[in-house]
């Protein structure tokens, strides 16, 4: 029997030996000393068929074995633990000195930081803001406006309607009337805000885009006010250098009407790729306000007079940061938007 001992346990080391995994080093447990089916509980179970003397002997060396491979397997799987603890430090180390993951912060799109430039020169200037809806009727956005009925602004081909009065708004202007029949004069107001126009998108025209509107109606206004004001807006806007030029122009509302040109902010007038070589940049029409307008919302045109001005953001925006295709400015492309944090 002894004999037989010694043979289980050279196997038993031998076995042992070839073990590399964990789950090994469990079969293994379960192949020699499991409960059932182990071969040293098969070999306990033969113990019976001795001699007393024979059985106590055997018993014992049995017993020592079945240690022995308790204390073996239970040394090789502490092994196999420390091994994947130290695995798991080296893959979940942090190396303290990598740079932090940045956390992205939202930002005001470049048209609004525009036009909070804007506005923040108007208000200082003693103007308040003033808002009107998006969708008009044909009152405001042309009738009030002067605007004759067979006048091509009208035409289904340039104005979005909504039915047979509606319309999105095609200009600020509308804003005019709205603040002047809230309130009399005197009156400053700027209206920036969305317009709408069927024009196919291309790198300079959008359906949709910004205007800022500005209004003002006090007892003797002349275009003096008018080229003052805008003066000092664009010297303030662009800088203390910036000239401006008045050329005749015809729009229903104002009598007389002008578009308003400033000398270049790139260039300083001298001419560049931003002025495309005039050393000029159109900012928007002008004028004073017509007559008819102030008849319509009940002003007297023979004690008050006003102007009014407007200016496209989308294209100033343009040129301002360098873009070459306004539709970027309404496409919500992150990497575009980004770059005006
Ligand atoms: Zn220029």
């Amino acid at each position: 029997m002894s004999e037989r001992i010694k043979q289980l346990r050279d196997d038993f080391d031998r076995e042992l030996g070839s073990v590399t995994a964990d789950l090994e080093a469990t079969a293994l447990r379960d192949r020699w000393i499991g409960r059932k089916s182990g071969l040293l509980t098969a070999e306990m179970k033969t113990l019976g068929k001795l001699s007393p003397d024979e059985r106590r002997e055997a018993g014992q060396r049995l017993n020592e074995l079945k240690d022995h491979v308790e204390s073996e397997i239970a040394l090789l799987q502490d092994g196999f633990a420390g091994r994947r603890d130290a695995e798991q430090l080296v893959r979940e180390r942090i190396d303290i000195t990598l740079p932090g993951r940045r956390i992205d912060s939202g930002h005001l799109h470049p048209i609004t930081l525009l036009r909070q430039k804007i506005e923040d020169i108007f208000v200082s200037m003693g103007y308040h803001i003033e808002d009107g809806p998006e969708i008009e009727t044909d009152f405001y956005n042309f009738d009030a406006l002067n605007i004759p009925s067979a006048h091509p602004a009208r035409s289904p081909q340039d104005t979005f309607y909504l039915g047979d009065h509606l319309a999105l708004r095609s200009q600020t202007s509308t804003v005019q009337i709205h603040a002047m029949q809230r309130r009399q004069p005197p009156l400053r107001v700027i209206a920036p805000g969305r317009v709408f126009r069927r024009d196919t998108p291309d790198a300079t025209h959008n359906p949709m885009f910004f205007q800022v509107e500005g209004l003002l109606v006090d007892r003797g206004i002349t275009l003096g006010d008018l080229k003052g004001t805008i003066e000092e807006f664009v010297r303030r806007m662009f800088g203390p250098e910036t000239m401006i030029r008045f050329r005749p122009s015809y729009f229903p509302f104002v009598e007389p009407g002008a578009e308003i040109d400033y000398t270049c902010f790139k260039c300083g007038g001298s001419g560049c790729r931003v002025c495309k070589g005039s050393g000029w940049i159109e900012m928007g029409g002008s004028g004073m306000v017509h007559p008819n307008v102030l008849k319509t919302v009940g002003i007297d045109p023979e004690q008050y007079s006003g102007f009014a001005f407007g200016l496209g953001l989308d294209r100033l925006c343009a040129l301002m940061y360098g873009i070459d295709d306004i539709r970027l400015l309404y496409e919500n492309d992150v990497r575009f938007l980004e770059q005006f944090s």
